[in-house]
């Protein structure tokens, strides 16, 4: 019988997920879900010092939030339970037990001060830091004596000591490596709580993980990892090492607890969550043809996990925000009002303008901006000029290129008696850009002369939707009002 795919995000519970971690979280739901395997999310949360209350709720509402769906969790619960590991301490001293007794670890009791002298003089002499070994050859009745006595210890990884370890990695395939090379590290810290090196081996196998998807920045602990499956004589699950995301500016690694990259952070800017996956993904995988527009639902079609790049993936704003803008300008409009109401909201409160309130309006206001859009959050700058009594800007502003001041005031003026010849039930949005364009091209005058300022007028911004759209949302009288402001203006120039 072949066994059931079966994947697992082990995320440690430090309070936001990274965009980094989403990659991971995201490839390893594809690779598992492109096989029709079930996802599973257990929290590592053996180091206390990172535990943040409330973590694991918040975690699984933004991975949702995003798309990624669990078959199981520590809120689901599941066959495997429990998926946290601050509950599975007698399960890690249940299988330490049975690796010191197969020779696969050892007890070591040296203090930190001598560990810490030790690490001095490798790197004194440039040699890379290494446990020494001292411990390793302590005989079984000293061991007990010394525990008996209350000595602490950690018990270590017992590491062959020569030969070539051989590991297998899904996309950069066989890696080899020296066993002298290998450091004993720690598998159960002096506290008695296992490292992430025993833990996720033992919650890996026991959970009976097929696929284990994780930063490369593991492929140093790798061949020990293996090590341990074989020593404890478990069947080594097939490894798949993500290239890591770089910072485009700089080049460096996305740092890891950098606020500003947290996914969280993303979503309260008003990225929406199918860009952000559809961007997420192409960091290390590209569909095969053009197409780079694709929803979860296809992804998990066409996915494959052997096409992952290993080079080192870019982490692009500016491509995020060409997804995001795409994917609100195919919005529904009604939709896209509802999401970016909470943005909204602000300019809204500050009207006195009842009809300003009315979602009639709200919504024309959404549907001039929704071209332009790179995020829901960019919504209230881009549409406060709509809602304020009063606008501020130079009257420079009015005047286009190396248009003369007197000039730019006789075209508001010509664009107003046009305007004002178009009765409050035409006002329409067709309306006013023909009754305009037409008189333009009667008379054979440049567009950029009469509409920059028509536009300044009634945004009092340098940029802002055409003059056509804005007139229309604010309606005839408002129009015309602000373009009496910007004529009077110009009077004093
Ligand atoms: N707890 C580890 C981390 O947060 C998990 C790595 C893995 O997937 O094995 O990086």
């Amino acid at each position: 019988m072949t066994k059931k795919i079966r994947g697992r995000l082990a995320p440690s519970p430090t309070g936001f997920l990274h965009i980094g971690n989403l990659r991971t979280a995201l490839f390893g739901y594809l690779t598992i879900k492109s096989m029709g395997g079930d996802y599973i999310l257990r929290i590592e949360d053996t180091d206390d010092k990172r535990f943040v209350p409330g973590a694991i709720e918040k975690l699984v509402d933004v991975l949702e939030w995003s798309g990624i769906k669990f078959d199981e969790s520590p809120l689901l619960s599941g066959p495997y339970a429990p998926y946290v590991q601050s509950e599975r301490k007698e399960i890690y001293k249940k299988h330490i037990d049975e690796l010191l007794q197969k020779d696969g670890a050892y007890h070591c009791f040296c203090s930190s001060e001598r560990l810490d002298k030790m690490r001095e003089e490798q790197q004194a002499n440039k040699k890379p830091p290494r446990y020494d070994r001292q411990c390793r050859n302590l005989n079984p009745e000293e061991v007990s004596k010394k525990i008996a006595s209350g000595e602490p210890f950690v018990i270590r990884q017992k590491m062959p000591l020569d030969g070539e370890v051989k590991c297998f990695d899904e996309l950069r395939g066989e890696i080899t490596v020296n066993a002298q090379e290998l450091d004993d590290h720690v598998l159960i810290k002096s506290n008695g709580m296992p490292t992430y090196q025993f833990a996720n081996i033992v919650d890996d196998h026991l959970m009976e993980i097929t696929h284990v998807t994780r930063g490369e920045e593991w492929i140093p602990s790798f061949p020990k990892n293996v090590l341990l499956y074989t020593a404890f004589g478990w069947d080594v699950p097939k490894f798949i090492h993500l290239p890591v995301v770089l910072n485009k500016e700089g080049g460096g690694k996305l740092s890891k607890r950098q606020g500003d990259v947290s996914v969280e952070e993303f979503r309260e800017k008003g990225y929406l969550s199918d860009a952000l996956i559809n961007f997420i993904v192409l960091l290390g995988w590209h569909p095969e043809g053009d197409d780079e527009i694709l929803s979860m639902e296809e992804l998990i079609k066409k996915f494959d996990h052997k096409k992952i790049s290993s080079s080192p993936a870019v982490f692009d704003v500016e491509k995020l925000n060409y997804f995001n803008g795409y994917y609100i300008r195919r919005m529904d409009l009604d939709k896209l009002t509802e999401m970016a109401m909470p943005y909204l909201k602000e300019n809204v409160d500050k009207t006195s303008d009842t009809r300003k309130k009315s979602p009639d309006f709200i919504k024309q206001a959404v549907k001039i901006e929704q071209e332009r859009l790179k995020k829901l959050s960019d919504i209230k700058e881009y549409t406060e000029f709509l809602f304020l009594d009063k606008l501020e800007y130079p009257k420079e502003m009015l005047i286009w290129k190396k248009q003369e001041a007197g000039d730019c005031k006789y075209n508001l003026i010509t664009i107003r008696n046009i305007l004002e010849k178009i009765a409050s039930e035409e006002w329409t949005k067709e309306n006013i850009e023909n009754k305009i364009l037409q008189y333009l091209n009667d008379n054979a005058l440049k567009a950029g002369d009469f509409l920059w300022p028509t536009r300044v007028a009634l945004t009092g911004k340098q940029q802002s939707p055409g003059p056509f759209d804005v007139a229309f949302v604010l309606g005839r009288e408002e129009s015309l009002e602000k373009i009496q402001i910007a004529i009077d203006a110009l009077n004093v120039l």
